[in-house]
């Protein structure tokens, strides 16, 4: 049951991390109007199971106007809202405390804040560190989202897997991480790849849209188009086992999406979503549809 709706407001940011899933960056394009946030929440409202809107990017404060005024709107349907951000502009506390009032006044229920070493370098007085002292002060629930560069730790602690390497820092294999963070780290071979851990992808709890229209199960693997479609008709008519993209992964996993479509690929990797993304950028122009938009994979 379909209980979150998660809008990209943009895909720009002021940051470039490594391990973007999006590719966001200073000169990525596509950002949310307010008419379409309306257009899009009147639709989430139809669905009927959605408790939670969350508005993230890119960086959605970098349009903080447009975000404020998408979560009165969405307060005022009755949902509870969140935000994620990496707080570029907590320059100091008092600052962060202006910046974060008005959502406090909205009746805001979570902020997720990066803290970690791809978003700032400084550990102990960051950007990061100064909004979630801001943010306790105003008494908004916040929490930090902390993604490390990748390292190998043998894996002491799962009896059946002892010694066998493990890597550590949580980046997920998608989107820019394969480009940047992929080298050294030990590989799998691809067969084992029979599963996707993380997406429930035949009964998704919480879908991305972006500002093109697609509704992301997965960053990059969309089930519709909500400019082409209203999103109440694309969630309630949607069937994984007959999606092209969707259908294999639930079949066999990433290993079972390549076969399926004989993709050319290595025989190793360093986990499923690596393998899939792969696989499903192998498959981009078959499937312009459902696997976009591009530039999640990194194009233009
Ligand atoms: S990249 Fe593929 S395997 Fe990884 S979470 Fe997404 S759909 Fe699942």
């Amino acid at each position: 049951m379909l209980t979150g709706i998660h809008f990209l407001l943009t895909y720009m940011c002021n940051l470039k991390c490594d391990h973007c899933f999006v590719y966001s960056g200073p000169d990525a394009k596509g950002t949310f109007t307010l008419g379409q946030i309306r257009m899009a929440l009147d639709e989430a409202t139809k669905i009927g199971t959605i408790k939670w809107i969350y508005f993230e990017g890119g960086e959605p404060f970098l349009f903080y106007p447009v975000m404020l005024e998408g979560i009165k709107i969405a307060r005022s349907m009755g949902f509870k809202v969140g935000v994620v951000t990496n707080a570029y502009y907590a320059t100091s506390e008092e600052d962060a405390e202006l910046w974060l009032a008005p959502l406090c006044k909205l009746g805001i229920s979570d902020i997720s804040i990066s803290d970690d070493s791809f978003h700032d370098e400084e550990e102990k007085d960051n950007h990061a560190k100064r909004a979630l002292a801001a943010a306790k002060r105003l008494g908004i629930p916040v929490d930090s989202i902390c993604i490390e560069k990748p390292t190998v730790e043998a894996d002491i602690d799962k009896e059946q897997n002892k010694g066998a390497p493990v890597i550590s820092g949580g980046a997920m294999f998608r989107g820019r991480a394969v480009e940047k963070l992929v080298e050294g780290l030990p590989q799998r071979r691809w067969e084992e790849f029979t599963e996707c851990p993380y997406e429930d992808i035949k009964d998704p709890k919480r879908v991305h849209i972006d500002p093109y229209g697609h509704v992301h199960v997965c960053q990059g693997l969309s089930i519709g188009n909500i400019w082409e479609f209203p999103l109440s008709k694309i969630v309630k008519d949607y069937d994984a086992n007959s999606h092209p993209i969707c259908g294999p992964l639930i079949r066999g996993g990433p290993a079972f999406l390549a076969k399926e479509y004989n993709v050319k690929h290595d025989d190793e990797y360093i986990d499923a979503c690596h393998l899939c993304y792969l696989v499903r950028l192998a498959l981009l122009d078959k499937f312009p549809k459902y696997l976009a938009p591009r530039q999640v994979y990194g194009l233009e």
